[in-house]
């Protein structure tokens, strides 16, 4: 039987890695214009890290997460998402104590038990960004600047920012008992999922996708309208940044998230490609995610960018034209060795090129070379090679002639560069 992947788990081919690299690029370019540092951290986490943090009433901690005990009995998990390795990090390395304000990505892999549907995997790739440390609304603006600054870097002028408040612990509580008191009395239209976070988390139904719960919903009091006026004036200063530094931005007041953390503003970059599911990021400020998770009490403001929707998003880079590719096409024991010898010396002069290990006929040779969309082909014949001389043809214009071998390097250089 033929060993096939996991359900939901996808392989990423070399025929679509492109667009992968050119949007990871992107990313590492403007992230670190911005001050970003890249982090690495690690895929298997203390389960207990995302119980904390993201909550233990969330659906991804109740039943999505990758959660096995190891051979020493410790209950770990795969990383549903970044932020809280990130914070976690942060604060096991006391990066706060040479300077609180730090700016990090990371780019990586996250693994979720949902139900597997066409372009969404169980093992997903985000590229995050946390400014940890900075309460100021100024870092709410920056992260979404560069955020939106990433997608016209890579050509998605069209993606929307969305912005909301969620406020905080101070006037939160408040809004929670209203929605209570609100969704108490329609109870019997909403879906059994919703009828128990009721009792355990009720503003987790304003996510809920089920047609009858979003009738409810719509009808719901918005958080706007109950938080204090510090969180008022907190948003209120980060729609001001956003237009100074000329940010265009939709306030969103029905826009929740699905992570207990987060506080104040949240916000998502929406494509209008993607229909209903929109978003292709998003983000927002967890004032007090590193005191849940057993830190210091630091502010923190960020995003996670799902990498296979951007992909999706993102007009095809690959190049028409004949690529600087150099095929080497070798007739004979010996021009095969010379071949090897030659393709070897141009690898390590950064020139990409390929030969035929099989020592096929001419026409096979070519055939490759053809696949390989090369726009040069040399060709070492056995009587050509007596003489010190090779052929170079121009696949593009369709003409050949001969040159030395001695020589070859160089004039492949001259025309490839
Ligand atoms: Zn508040
Ligand atoms: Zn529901």
């Amino acid at each position: 039987m033929v060993i096939k992947a996991i359900r939901g788990f996808n392989d990423i081919l070399p025929s679509e890695i492109e667009g992968w690299q050119f949007i990871e690029k992107i990313a590492r370019e403007v992230f670190e214009n911005f001050g970003f540092s890249e982090i690495k951290i690690p895929i298997l986490e203390k389960t207990e890290l995302f119980a904390r943090s993201i909550g233990e009433t969330t659906d991804i901690v109740e039943k999505e997460m990758y959660t096995f005990q190891d051979r020493s009995g410790d209950s770990l998990t795969l990383r549903p998402e970044a932020t809280a390795s990130m914070a976690r990090a942060y604060i096991e390395h006391h990066l706060y104590a040479r300077d609180p304000a730090a700016k990090l990505y990371f780019i990586g892999p996250m693994f979720r038990h949902e139900r597997p549907q066409k372009g969404r995997y169980r093992q997903f790739y985000q590229i995050d960004a946390e400014i940890f440390g900075v309460a100021h609304p100024m870092a709410d603006a920056e992260v979404m600047v560069m955020l939106m600054e990433f997608f016209k870097r890579v050509g998605l002028e069209d993606v929307e920012l969305q912005i909301n408040t969620l406020g905080c612990e101070e006037c939160r509580p408040r809004y929670k008992k209203e929605l209570t008191q609100f969704l108490a009395k329609k109870v019997s239209q909403l879906c059994p999922d919703c009828k128990r976070r009721l009792e355990t988390n009720p503003l987790r139904i304003l996510d809920c996708k089920v047609e009858t719960c979003r009738e409810v919903i719509g009808g719901a009091p918005l958080v706007m309208d109950f938080v204090c006026d510090r969180c008022t004036g907190h948003f209120e200063r980060v729609r001001g940044y956003l237009k100074i530094l000329n940010a265009p931005f939709v306030l969103n007041p029905r826009m929740v998230r699905g992570l207990d953390y987060y506080t104040r503003t949240v916000f998502e970059a929406m494509s209008p490609k993607l229909g209903a599911q929109n978003a292709v990021t998003a983000g927002g400020r967890y004032d007090h995610l590193m005191r849940d998770i057993g830190g210091p009490d630091i502010p923190g403001i960020g995003f996670a960018m799902g990498i296979e929707r951007v992909v999706l998003l993102v007009p095809d880079k690959r190049e028409t034209a004949r690529s600087p590719y150099l095929f080497i096409a070798a007739l004979g024991k010996e021009a095969q060795l010379r071949a090897f010898e030659l393709v070897n010396q141009l690898h390590l002069q950064g020139i990409k090129a390929e030969i035929d290990y099989e020592g096929r006929s001419l026409k096979a040779q070519m055939r490759r070379a053809n696949k390989f969309n090369s726009r040069y082909v040399l060709i070492i014949g056995e009587e050509e090679l007596k003489r010190g001389r090779v052929i170079m043809r121009d696949m593009e214009e369709k003409v050949q002639e001969e040159i030395s071998l001695n020589e070859a390097i160089e004039e492949i250089k001259g025309r490839i560069y």
